[in-house]
C-alpha cells in the first residue's frame, strides 16, 4: 500500500487556518484518520507532543524525505464539535468546489483581533411620561444639549457613546449629571450582549399556547420519525398562519429536555424578526440571535457563548448553521424556499443541503418549513428522502384570501394602457372608500428585460433552453444559457401586434399612477431606494402598520414576514416579470411570490382579496397560485425540469468566469469548454455555452458561463475537480476568476 499523508492544523482560529503541517499517517493508524480527526503530533525541534486537527488527506508528499514526521496517536477525546465542523467543511469543499481553506473559513468564525474594546452605551432610564416631563423641564430651562439627547433617546432608547458625544455634542459632564439624576445610565458592555434584549412586549402568550389538533398531529408525526435515531429530514408544508413556528418551538423544547441544542435558520431579511421575538419570549435567556449586520467579532463572541454552553438556541441567517454546539440536536430551516439560503461566495453552499449534512454528521434532526416549498425539497419528499407533513388550516379559522386573475391583454383591447387594470382600480377605490388598506406589489426580482407582446402575451424564448431571451447592449436578443442570438423583433411573430417590447414600469411610476387616479390616497413606497438608510424597512412598515398610509407600493420586500391586519387588498401589478426571467427557476419563484403576496391580504378579521394582473392567465404557475394548489404546480414544473434536464431532475453545474479583458475571458472559456469535452467520460453529459451571463458586465468585469448537465452528479463533480486542477496549473487563467455553482 502506498503511503498516505495528512495536513494538520494546530491552531484552529481563523487567522491561522492557512498554516498547515504535513505528517505521515503510520500504518497502524490507517483507517482511523479522516478529515476532522483530532490527533497528537510531535512538534518543533524538541518534538513536544501537541494536538491538532486533520484537515486534508493526500497521497503526495509536500516535502523532501527525512523532514516529514509521523502522527503519534489519535487523541483520546478524539471527536469534538470542531471535528464535525471540519468534516462539514470537507464535504462543502467536495460538493460545491472550493479550497479547503475557503471552506474552513466559512465554518470557523473569525476571532476578533482584540483591541481594547470599550463600547459604551447611553441608555434611557425613564418611561415615556417621565421622559416627556423631563423634556418639558429642559425646554423651559433651554438646556439644548439635554433636549437633543432626550429627543434622540426617546426615538431609540440606547445610543452609542460616540454618537452622543460626537454627533449630538453632549459634553461628558452633562452626561454624568444626568446619570446622577438617574435619567440615563451609561453601560459599558463589551461582549455577550443578547442582541435581542430590546423592547419586547409581544408574544408573551407563546409560553402557554396549546397546539391545535392539526399542529399536534404534525408534531407527533415528526417525533415518531425521530424514534430510532435522527430520522429523515422533515418538511412541514403549511399555509401561512397555520402555526409552523409553534410546531418548531414544541420540537425545540423536546430537544432541550434531552440536554441537546438547536439552531433556527431564518431568511436574511429584517422582516422575519417579528417571529424571532416569539422565540425569545418563550425561551428567554437560552436564545441568542445572530444577524447579518454583526461584525465578525460580535459573531465570534456569540459563537463563544454557544461553545461554552451558555445558550441552547441560536437563531440567525444562513451562517448560523455553523454555531459550534457541543451536542446539537435539531436544525430548523424556516421559509426553506428562500433564495438567501444559498451563499453567494465560494463555496456556494445551500444552507438546506449543508444542514442535512451537518445533521448526518452529528446525529441531529433537521426540520424545515414553508408555505411554498422549493421544488428541490418537494422532489426529495416525493422520493422518500425527506418526510412530508402538512398544515392546511390557518390558526383561528382565518380564511385564505380570494385570488382573481386579471387578463392584461383584455385591458389593451379595451384601450387601457395604464399599469392598473380596471378591476384593480375599482378594487382600490372600494378600499379607499371603506378606509381599508391595500398593498400593490411589483415583482422586479429576476427582471432582465425580456421581450413580450402586450396584445397576445407571446414571449420571445430560446428554442433550445425554454428560457426567455433578453436584450443585450448590442441590440440583439440573447439566451444566457446557451448563447443563442437573434435580431430584435418589431412586430409580434404570433399576432402581428406592434405592442411588443420590454416591461418597464417601476415602483415610482406605479406610485405616480395611483396618485394621479386617487389624489386623496396616502401612499408609501418601499423599494431599494426608500429603504436604504438604517432601519429603512422598519420605519416604512411601522408607518403602514400604524395606518399612516392607505396604499403600500413595493417590490418583493413587502411580501414577507409582517402581518398587517388592516390590509384587505393585494394587487400584483405584473406577475409575468418573474415568470419569464431568464433562468429555469422563474416559474417556481413566480408561484412562490404570488402565493406569499396574496397571503398578505385578509390577515385580520376582514376577509381579503388579491388581484393578479398577468398576460398569461393560462400559465400553470399563475393558475396554481390562484387556488394555492401547490401539488398541481409541482407536477407541471417537475415535468418541465425532467424534459429540459434541469435540477432537481438532473444536476446542473455552472462554470462562471469573469475577467476585465473581454478577449482573454473568451479564450479562457473556450479552453475550458475544450478541456471539459476532453475529460468527459460519458456522452450523456451535456455541455452548454459559453454564453454571456445574465448581467454580462459588472464593474468592468466581463462575465460568461458554461453549463454542464447530467443525471449523474458525481460525474459532474469529478469533471469539476479535474477542471479545477487544470485551471490551477495553467498560466492562461491568471487573471480570470472562475467560480462553480452546483444546482444553483
Ligand atoms: P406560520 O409560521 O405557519 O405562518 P405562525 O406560527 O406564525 O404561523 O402562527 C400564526 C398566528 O397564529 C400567530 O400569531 C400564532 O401566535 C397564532 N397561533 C398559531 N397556532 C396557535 C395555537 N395553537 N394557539 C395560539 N395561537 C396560535
Ligand atoms: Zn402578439
Ligand atoms: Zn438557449
Amino acid at each position: 500500500m502506498s503511503e498516505r499523508y495528512a495536513d494538520i492544523i494546530v491552531d484552529i482560529t481563523h487567522e491561522k487556518l492557512d498554516r498547515t503541517f504535513q505528517y505521515r499517517i503510520p500504518p497502524e493508524l490507517e483507517g482511523q484518520i479522516q478529515e476532522g480527526t483530532r490527533v497528537k503530533i510531535p512538534f518543533g525541534g524538541g518534538n513536544r507532543l501537541i494536538e491538532g486537527y486533520v484537515i486534508g488527506l493526500d497521497s503526495r508528499k509536500k516535502y523532501t524525505e527525512g523532514k516529514i514526521k509521523s502522527i503519534a496517536a489519535v487523541a483520546e477525546d478524539g471527536i469534538t464539535v470542531e471535528t464535525h465542523l471540519i468534516a462539514l467543511a470537507a464535504w462543502m469543499r467536495k460538493t460545491y468546489g472550493s479550497t479547503m481553506i475557503q471552506a474552513l473559513k466559512t465554518v470557523v468564525p473569525v476571532r476578533e483581533k482584540r483591541k481594547t474594546r470599550s463600547r459604551k452605551q447611553v441608555c434611557l432610564n425613564l418611561d415615556r411620561e417621565q421622559t416627556e416631563s423631563c423634556l418639558e423641564e429642559f425646554r423651559r430651562k433651554k438646556y439644548r444639549a439635554r433636549i437633543r439627547l432626550l429627543e434622540a433617546l426617546s426615538e431609540q432608547p440606547e445610543l452609542s457613546w460616540e454618537y452622543v458625544t460626537k454627533e449630538l455634542k453632549v459634553p461628558a459632564d452633562t452626561l454624568s449629571g444626568l446619570e446622577e439624576r438617574k435619567i440615563i445610565r451609561v453601560e459599558s458592555y463589551t461582549v455577550y450582549r443578547n442582541p435581542l434584549r430590546e423592547r419586547d412586549e409581544e408574544g408573551a402568550e407563546q409560553a402557554e399556547a396549546v397546539l391545535t389538533g392539526e399542529q399536534a398531529s404534525v408534531c407527533a408525526g415528526i417525533l415518531s420519525e425521530w424514534k430510532e435515531g435522527p430520522g429523515r429530514p422533515c418538511l412541514i408544508q403549511g399555509v401561512t398562519g397555520s402555526g409552523k413556528t409553534l410546531v418548531y418551538m414544541e420540537l425545540i423544547s423536546r430537544v432541550l429536555e434531552e440536554g441537546r441544542q438547536a439552531i433556527v435558520l431564518i431568511p436574511e431579511i429584517a422582516l422575519t424578526w417579528q417571529n424571532v421575538r416569539r422565540f425569545c419570549s418563550r425561551f428567554g435567556d437560552r436564545v441568542t440571535v445572530l444577524n447579518s449586520r454583526m461584525s465578525p467579532g460580535e459573531r465570534y463572541d456569540q459563537f463563544e457563548r454557544v461553545r461554552k454552553g451558555r445558550v441552547q438556541i441560536v437563531i440567525g441567517p444562513r451562517s448560523a448553521l455553523f454555531a459550534p454546539f457541543q451536542k446539537l440536536g435539531l436544525i430548523i430551516i424556516d421559509e426553506e424556499h428562500e433564495s438567501s439560503y444559498r451563499s453567494e461566495v465560494t463555496p456556494r453552499y445551500h444552507a438546506r443541503e449543508a444542514a442535512v449534512e451537518r445533521g448526518r454528521l452529528e446525529d441531529a434532526h433537521v426540520v424545515m418549513g414553508s408555505a411554498t416549498p422549493s421544488v428541490d425539497a418537494c422532489y426529495r419528499c416525493r422520493s422518500g428522502e425527506y418526510a412530508l407533513f402538512r398544515l392546511v388550516r390557518r390558526y383561528g379559522g382565518a380564511e385564505l384570501p380570494e385570488v382573481y386573475p386579471v387578463d392584461m391583454r383584455e385591458e389593451l383591447r379595451k384601450g387601457n394602457r395604464t399599469v392598473l387594470s380596471e378591476a384593480l382600480q375599482e378594487a382600490l377605490r372600494l378600499r379607499l372608500k371603506a378606509g381599508e388598506q391595500s398593498m400593490l406589489f411589483l415583482n422586479r426580482r429576476g427582471y432582465a428585460g425580456f421581450i413580450s407582446c402586450r396584445s397576445c402575451g407571446y414571449v420571445v424564448k430560446c428554442p433550445h433552453c425554454d428560457v426567455s431571451l433578453t436584450y443585450h447592449s448590442n441590440g440583439r436578443l440573447i439566451c444566457h444559457y446557451c448563447g443563442f442570438e437573434r435580431e430584435p423583433v418589431a412586430r409580434c411573430p404570433e399576432c402581428g401586434s406592434p405592442y411588443i417590447g420590454g416591461f418597464r414600469a417601476g415602483t415610482q411610476q406605479v406610485e405616480q399612477v395611483v396618485k394621479k387616479m386617487f389624489p386623496r390616497a396616502r401612499t408609501l413606497r418601499m423599494d431599494a431606494d426608500t429603504t436604504r438608510g438604517k432601519d429603512g424597512y422598519e420605519k416604512i412598515l411601522k408607518a403602514f402598520a400604524a395606518g399612516e398610509a392607505d396604499v403600500l407600493i413595493g417590490t418583493q420586500m413587502i411580501v414577507k414576514g409582517h402581518d398587517f391586519p388592516g390590509v384587505t387588498l393585494v394587487g400584483v401589478i405584473a406577475a409575468d416579470v418573474s415568470l419569464f426571467a431568464s433562468d429555469y427557476r422563474a416559474a417556481e419563484r413566480t408561484y412562490q411570490l404570488l402565493v406569499q403576496a396574496s397571503g398578505r391580504a385578509g390577515r385580520g378579521r376582514r376577509a381579503g382579496e388579491a388581484l393578479i394582473q398577468t398576460y398569461h392567465p393560462e400559465h400553470y404557475s399563475i393558475r396554481a397560485a390562484l387556488t394555492q394548489d401547490y401539488d398541481s404546480f409541482y407536477e407541471e414544473e417537475i415535468a418541465c425540469r425532467e424534459l429540459m434536464g434541469y435540477p432537481p431532475a438532473a444536476s446542473l453545474l455552472a462554470v462562471h468566469g469573469s475577467c476585465d479583458q473581454e478577449e482573454k475571458l473568451k479564450n479562457a472559456m473556450e479552453y475550458i469548454r475544450r478541456y471539459l469535452i476532453r475529460v468527459r467520460r460519458k456522452s450523456t453529459v451535456q455541455l452548454v455555452g459559453p454564453a454571456p451571463e445574465n448581467v454580462a458586465k459588472v464593474q468592468d468585469y466581463y462575465r460568461a458561463v458554461i453549463y454542464l448537465k447530467d443525471g449523474d452528479e458525481q460525474e459532474l463533480i469529478r469533471m469539476r475537480d479535474l477542471l479545477e486542477r487544470y485551471i490551477e496549473i495553467n498560466r492562461g487563467f491568471d487573471s480570470v476568476y472562475i467560480q462553480f455553482d452546483l444546482n444553483a
